[in-house]
C-alpha cells in the first residue's frame, strides 16, 4: 500500500464485503431471496465505491471478494437442497458486479490520459517561464553592471551565467509562485507573514528576517509576528530616527555595506550602529505597508540587491491584498453606523451558537430591544441625532453585555443579543440593566441631553424554542409584550413556570 490511508481504506471495504456475505446468506435463507439477489444489492455499492476512490489493485482485489461472496450465498443457504449446485444466477450477480467495476475502471483510465496531458502542457509552461526568467534576469544583470560605480567583479566571476552568481532561479521561481499563490487565496496576515519570512530566507539565504508593519495614523512600526515566533534579531527599528526613518522617508533600501561608503547614510548609521545587513520598505504604489529587516545575508552577492526589491514588492502586495480582504470582510460583516454585526451576520453567527449549545448542552439565552417611539424621536429631534443615539445605544450593548456576547443590529432601531453559557435568569438581569442604563444615560448631542427608553424581550434556547428562528421569534413575541404592556420594560418566559412571561 502507497500509504496508510490507502490502507485503511483497503481493510475497511475488504471487512465491510466479508461482513455483508453473512448478511446475503441470512437474507437469501430466510427471507427467500432468489439466489445472487441479495449479495449483487448489498456488495454493489461499496464495490462501486471502492472502484471509484481506491488505487487500480484494491478494487479488483475487493471486486474478487465480492464475487466470491455471490457464490459463497449460494453454497451456504439453508433454503437450497443440498446438490443443488446451480450457481446460474449468482454467476449472472457476479458478472453485473465485474461489469460495473470495468465500465468504472475504464472511465478511470480515461480521466488519467487526459489528466497526464493537462500535466506535460503545465510543465511546458513553468519550463518556458523559468527560461524566460532567467533570460530577463541575465539582461537586467548585464545593464546593471555597465552603469554602476561600484567595484567591479573579477572578469572570471562576471563571466559566468547570470544563473550561478548567487541566484537560485528555481527557488526564486518558487518563492513567486508560492507568495502569488497565497496572494490568490487572500490569507490571513497570521499565516501570510510566516512564509514571508521562511521564502525571505530561503531565496536571500540570510539567517534573520523580520517583518515590521507601518500604521501610518499613529506612524508607528510593529512586528507582525508574537514575540515567541519572532528571530533573535537584537535590533528594532524606530520610526522617528536612525536607518528605519530614513527608509520610511525614502522608500528605498539600504544595504549595510552601501551605506557605509555614502557619505548621507554614514552621519544615519552611525548614530543606528545597530543596524542589520539590510532594510527593505514594503511599498504598494506610495502607500507604505511595513519594512523588511534581515540581517547575516550574503552582502557581496551582487544579485541581493535587485532581489531584495523584488522580493519587498512582492510581499508587499501579499500583504496589502491580505489586509484589503480583511477589511472588507469586516465590512461585510458589520453594520456601517454602529460597528455591530449585521442581520446576516447575526443569523450566522446565532445559527453556529445553537449549533454548539445543542451539541454541548449549554446554556444560551437571546435578548432582543426595540427603542420606544424612535419615529417621533426622529420626528422631534432630527434624524442625525436619532443617528446619535444609535450610535450611543450601540455603545451601551457594548459595555453592559458580557464580552464574549454577540450583539447585532438586527434592524433599525432594534438590537439583539446572544449569551451562551448564561442561565436564563442572568440573561434577565442583563436585560434589566440594559433597559436601566438607557433610561438613567441621557445622551449628550450638540448641546442636547437626549434620551430614549427600550423593550427588551429574552428568552432561552431550547425552553421553549428549538430552532433558531423559533428561538428569534419568540423573542420578538416578548418584545411585542413588552410594548404592548406600556413599553421601557423587560418581558421573559420564566424556565420554572412554563410558557408563562414574566415582567
Ligand atoms: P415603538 O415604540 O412601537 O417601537 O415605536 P417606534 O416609533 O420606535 O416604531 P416604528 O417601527 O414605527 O419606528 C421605527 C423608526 O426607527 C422609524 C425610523 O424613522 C427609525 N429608524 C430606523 N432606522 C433608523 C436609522 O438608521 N436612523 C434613524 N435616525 N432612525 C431610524
Ligand atoms: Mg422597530
Ligand atoms: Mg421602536
Amino acid at each position: 500500500m502507497r500509504n496508510y490511508y490507502t490502507a485503511i481504506q483497503f481493510w475497511s471495504y475488504a471487512l465491510l464485503v466479508v461482513c455483508l456475505c453473512p448478511l446475503a446468506v441470512f437474507l437469501g435463507s430466510y427471507m427467500g431471496w432468489p439466489r445472487g439477489a441479495a449479495p449483487l444489492l448489498l456488495l454493489a455499492p461499496p464495490t462501486v465505491l471502492a472502484a471509484v476512490s481506491s488505487p487500480r489493485i484494491c478494487y479488483w482485489t475487493i471486486t474478487a471478494l465480492s464475487v466470491g461472496s455471490c457464490f459463497a450465498e449460494t453454497y451456504f443457504r439453508t433454503d437450497i437442497v443440498k446438490g443443488d449446485n446451480n450457481y446460474a444466477l449468482s454467476i449472472l450477480s457476479a458478472a453485473v458486479l465485474i461489469g460495473l467495476v470495468l465500465l468504472i475502471d475504464v472511465y478511470i483510465g480515461k480521466l488519467k490520459r487526459t489528466l497526464y496531458q493537462i500535466q506535460q502542457q503545465n510543465d511546458e509552461l513553468v519550463r518556458q517561464l523559468y527560461e524566460s526568467q532567467k533570460e530577463s534576469f541575465a539582461n537586467l544583470q548585464n545593464t546593471g553592471d555597465a552603469d554602476e560605480t561600484k567595484p567591479r567583479q573579477p572578469a572570471e566571476s562576471r563571466d559566468t551565467p547570470a544563473g550561478e552568481v548567487g541566484v537560485n532561479y528555481p527557488l526564486l521561481l518558487l518563492t513567486l509562485q508560492d507568495i502569488g499563490r497565497r496572494i490568490s487565496t487572500n490569507q490571513s496576515n497570521e499565516s501570510l507573514i510566516p512564509t514571508v519570512i521562511s521564502t525571505a530566507k530561503a531565496s536571500l539565504q540570510c539567517e534573520y528576517c523580520q517583518v515590521y508593519l507601518w500604521d501610518s495614523k499613529s506612524r508607528s512600526l510593529k512586528n507582525a509576528l508574537p514575540v515567541r515566533a519572532r528571530d533573535q534579531l537584537n535590533y528594532r527599528p524606530v520610526p522617528e530616527s536612525g536607518v528605519a526613518a530614513w527608509v520610511i522617508e525614502h522608500r528605498q533600501i539600504v544595504m549595510r555595506n552601501d551605506a557605509e561608503q555614502d557619505y548621507r547614510l554614514k552621519r544615519i548609521l552611525d548614530d543606528d550602529p545597530h543596524m542589520p545587513d539590510a532594510i527593505s520598505p514594503l511599498t504598494v504604489g506610495s502607500d507604505l505597508i511595513g519594512l523588511l529587516v534581515i540581517d547575516k545575508v550574503d552582502v557581496e552577492s551582487p544579485t541581493i540587491g535587485r532581489l531584495l526589491y523584488i522580493l519587498s514588492n512582492i510581499y508587499a502586495l501579499g500583504i496589502k491584498n491580505s489586509q484589503l480582504f480583511k477589511r472588507i470582510e469586516e465590512m461585510a460583516s458589520r453594520d456601517g453606523l454602529t460597528g455591530l454585526f449585521n442581520h446576516a451576520t447575526f443569523q450566522e453567527k446565532l445559527h453556529e451558537l445553537v449549533t454548539q449549545a445543542d451539541a454541548q448542552s449549554s446554556q444560551l439565552s437571546i435578548i432582543m430591544s426595540d427603542i420606544d417611539h424612535f419615529k417621533s424621536f426622529n420626528d422631534t429631534y432630527g434624524h442625525q441625532a436619532g443617528d446619535f443615539v444609535l450610535k450611543e445605544v450601540a455603545r451601551i450593548w457594548k459595555t453592559v453585555m458580557p464580552e464574549k456576547a454577540i450583539i447585532a443590529r438586527y434592524g433599525g432601531e432594534e438590537f439583539i443579543g446572544v449569551l451562551l453559557d448564561h442561565e436564563y435568569s442572568q440573561a434577565m438581569q442583563i436585560a434589566e440593566d440594559l433597559r436601566e442604563t438607557m433610561e438613567n444615560c441621557p445622551i449628550l448631542f450638540e448641546g442636547q441631553q437626549l434620551q430614549v427608553t427600550a423593550s427588551f424581550g429574552v428568552t432561552e434556547f431550547k425552553h421553549p424554542a428549538t430552532t433558531t428562528n423559533e428561538l428569534v421569534r419568540i423573542a420578538d413575541e416578548n418584545l411585542y409584550k413588552a410594548k404592548e404592556g406600556g413599553r421601557n420594560q423587560v418581558i421573559g418566559l420564566d424556565p420554572n413556570s412554563a410558557r408563562k412571561p414574566r415582567i
